[in-house]
């Protein structure tokens, strides 16, 4: 059988990284957290004191620096883990800023489909399903109303010791709920061959059962 990949979309905090991380385990995948290569673009932005805002001068960094993952799966610019430093908060206030533009989207999609070449994958994002893997074989929706999900975001800051407040963080995705899904290329939205999965509701493994589910309907699990 050819390689198998799993786009999952969605907006910001909707759940997906988190069911990405277990199915990829379950099923013995590699993961890639599209979200952490924008994060550590824009990290690396911030790092050289570059206006987040200026698309120009934010575009200067393509090509100059290498964005992957270690063996522990965390992102790393050239090599060094960014992971944790990628969660704060001027990365989340900065990085939809980052990702609407066009020549640094091309910059990262490219090495995202590189890593999906050979590989059973589970990949995360916004335009997983609508750009970067056309041709996955299977594609899920994932969303929550947003007072859920900044509830989530909220719990996971606080866990990390991230100092925010439940308002932050709801404005925090409004505001990028806002900007992703108004971009000119690549806007967030659900591919028409994408399985919708409202999470509001839905427990961790309520949800991975659900698209276990959905992939053994469609043959790609072996049991
Ligand atoms: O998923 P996460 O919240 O970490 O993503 C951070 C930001 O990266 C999103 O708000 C969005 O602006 C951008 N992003 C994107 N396309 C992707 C993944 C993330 O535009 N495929």
């Amino acid at each position: 059988m050819s390689c198998i990949s799993v786009a999952i979309d969605g907006p910001s905090a909707s759940g997906k990284s988190t069911i990405a991380k277990l199915l990829a385990k379950k099923l013995g995948y590699i993961y890639i957290d599209t979200g952490a290569m924008y994060r550590a673009y824009t990290l690396a932005c911030l790092k050289n004191n570059i206006d987040c805002k200026d698309e120009e001068k934010s575009e200067a960094l393509i090509g100059k620096i290498t964005i992957g993952f270690n063996s522990l799966n965390h992102v790393t610019i050239d090599g060094i883990d960014v992971e944790s430093e990628i969660r704060k908060n001027d990365v989340a206030d900065n990085v939809s800023y980052i990702a609407s533009y066009k020549n640094i989207r091309l910059f990262l999609v490219a090495s995202q489909r590189e890593f999906a070449k050979n590989n059973n994958i589970i990949m995360d994002g916004r335009d997983i399903g609508t750009y970067v893997l056309q041709d996955a074989t299977i594609k899920f929706y994932q969303i929550a109303d947003v007072n859920e999900r900044a509830r989530r975001r909220y719990k996971e800051n606080i866990e990390k010791g991230i100092v925010c407040t439940f308002e932050d963080c709801l404005t925090n995705l409004n505001k990028r709920d806002y900007i992703d899904s108004h971009r000119s290329f690549c806007p967030l939205r659900k591919a028409e061959d994408s399985i919708e999965i409202n999470t509001t509701n839905l427990n961790i493994e309520d949800v991975l059962n659900m698209m276990l589910l959905y992939m053994k309907e469609r043959g790609l699990l072996n049991e």
